[in-house]
């Protein structure tokens, strides 16, 4: 069995899902189809949940009414027969309600979680009801049956695994299944979801949950690229890399992931093939366990980094500094990027400013702290980059007109990262394509 999961783009337009049909009805492997929402959808609930937030509900009854005015729109588009059509639109009209209710109560973030759901539950059902007007047997599955996060916001992969087995063995003739990315429970059993572009994320855990044959992420691009093609000119796809190389790129900004959505396929050893719905015969990206490749392979960039430096002299030939450094870190569960250190001083790079405030000021008990913003993340990767003799020598001369404030090199064998100031990210991009790549 294996998964095949389309992003929003390809769900997008009635067109579209006709063309996701006919992608999941090629072949004879059974599979496990997991959707998104409607492109632009998220981000209207998104918009909805701030106006609502802020207790503007007239803003949110006029996002309210544009989101169900484009529904009213999309599915006659989809469906011909006048069964179909009502299916749709009495679906259309169960979410809609919902989120007009709202209007009506206090809101709170369990709420807000829940009209975030409403995307891919739109978009599962109008499309099994395609299947349906089309006469494709397929079995609609709720993510929200076997989906779930602990206390800590982390998939509870075997919990997912028994459930889905569980669920799949009831329908043991049956090989199309269709099911939601991105949503689940949590563990008060509120819905959740698995945050911004976390279809991917289900995708990958669904597949190691029932060690798929292979986990497909259907989107609108011909694999992952060398480099940000929203950013730079002349980037071209990658025809194979290592799960490991997939992974640091993913975490490190290239959008076509889920920042987590490598670790659960690479566990159960799922390839991962990063597929165009709009041009199905492309290559394609493959990633798997291991590549024969040597050399800088893509290059991915995260922004809205923060970098703080941590001073003191008490650090020269002291041991235990930098564990009481990392403890205020967990303490306040803010995940640390980059890592720099030197005799008497240790750099450190952070994206989660939620507990900024709280960290600095414990840092400042033990030492000087100055803190750098709107910084990005450059992260160059691929196979044995330290190794490649002058790897770190190219990047260094590529960024030699930009001010570098921290590189970070040999923590593993496939990845150099430096960080500079976000103004400067564009250009470095552009330089660093030019001058690693030989094309
Ligand atoms: P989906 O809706 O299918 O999940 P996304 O928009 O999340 O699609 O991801 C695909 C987009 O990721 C591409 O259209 C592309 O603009 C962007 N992207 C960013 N970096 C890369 C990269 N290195 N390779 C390919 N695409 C990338
Ligand atoms: N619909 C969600 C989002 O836009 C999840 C996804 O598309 O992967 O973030
Ligand atoms: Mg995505």
């Amino acid at each position: 069995m294996k998964i095949m999961k389309f992003g929003g783009t390809s769900v997008g337009r009635p067109e579209r899902m006709h063309q996701v049909k006919d992608l999941i009805t090629r072949g004879d492997e059974s599979k496990i189809v997991v959707l998104s929402a409607l492109s632009g959808t998220t981000n209207s609930l998104v918009s909805i949940g701030e106006a609502l937030a802020s207790a503007d509900k007239v803003l949110a009854k006029s996002r309210i009414d544009e989101l169900h005015a484009h529904y009213k729109e999309f599915y006659p588009q989809l469906l011909k027969s006048d069964v179909a059509r009502e299916k749709a639109l009495e679906i259309i009209k169960e979410h809609f309600e919902f989120l007009n209710i709202l209007l009506k109560i206090s809101f709170n973030e369990a709420i807000n979680r829940d009209i975030l759901a409403q995307g891919e539950l739109l978009s599962t059902k109008l499309f099994h009801t395609l299947l349906e007007e089309l006469e494709i047997p397929a079995v609609f599955l709720s993510a929200l049956d076997f989906m779930s996060i602990d206390e800590n916001s982390e998939p509870e992969l075997q919990k997912i695994s028994d459930k889905l087995k569980a669920i799949l063995a009831q329908h043991p003739d049956d090989t199309i299944f269709i099911t939601q990315g991105f949503i689940c429970k949590n563990h008060l059993n509120e819905v959740d979801n698995l945050k911004r572009g976390g279809s991917d994320y289900t995708a990958s855990l669904v597949a190691a949950a029932i060690q798929a044959t292979a986990c497909e992420i259907w989107t609108d691009i011909d694999g992952m690229h060398n480099n940000d093609p929203r950013i730079v000119d002349k980037t071209r796809p990658i025809a194979e890399m290592s799960f490991d190389e997939a992974a640091e790129l993913a975490y490190f900004g290239a959008k076509i992931l889920h920042p987590a959505s490598i670790w659960p396929a690479q566990q159960f050893n799922v390839p991962v093939k990063l597929l165009n719905t709009m041009q199905p015969e492309a290559h394609g990206t493959l990633i798997k366990a291991e590549v024969d490749s040597v050399g800088v392979k893509a290059i991915a960039a995260k922004d809205g980094i923060t970098a703080i430096k941590i001073k003191s002299s008490r650090m020269l030939l002291a041991y235990g500094f930098l564990r009481k450094v990392f403890e205020i870190f967990e303490k306040y569960k803010t995940p640390i990027d980059m890592i720099t250190t030197s005799e008497v001083a240790v750099s450190v790079t952070i994206d989660d400013l939620s507990h900024l405030e709280h960290i600095l000021e414990e840092l400042g008990t033990f030492c000087s702290v100055e803190v750098d913003r709107d910084q990005t993340i450059i992260c160059i990767v691929g196979n044995m980059v330290s190794e490649s003799k002058g790897a770190i020598q190219s990047v260094i001369d590529s960024l030699i007109e930009y001010p570098v404030r921290m590189v970070s090199f040999g923590g593993s064998r496939h990845n150099v990262s430096v960080l500079i100031d976000s103004k400067f990210k564009k250009e470095a991009l552009q330089s660093l394509n030019q001058d690693l790549f030989t094309w």
